[in-house]
């Protein structure tokens, strides 16, 4: 995870309803520089996203699409012991969000 302010500037889309013109468009904009690549990647198989943040080894990071679903962003241990649990010892994530 990359330090808060070490980004890369990559086009994205902005979306309409987040476009101050009510009009979607194409800017170059600071992605954190460790997810810059993946970034990059959305948005040349044209998947809409609305924001992101890596976490910068904080906190869980995450990509939010323009559909709503969201990517999290684990830091690689947290990732291996995440993959390395049987599904029924993962935490319940969506149980802690759900109202
Ligand atoms: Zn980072």
């Amino acid at each position: 995870m990359c330090d808060h302010g070490d980004t890369i500037l990559v086009g994205v889309k902005i979306s309409a309803d987040l476009s101050h013109s009510g009009e979607a468009y194409w800017k170059r904009t600071k992605i954190d520089r460790c997810i810059a690549p993946l970034v990059n990647a959305l948005q040349e198989a044209q998947i809409d996203m609305r924001g992101s943040c890596c976490g910068h080894g904080q906190g869980i990071g995450d990509i939010h699409l323009q559909d709503g679903r969201l990517l999290l962003i684990l830091p690689p241990d947290a990732s291996d012991a995440w993959m390395a649990m049987g599904a029924a010892e993962r935490p319940d994530i969506l149980g802690a969000l759900r109202p």
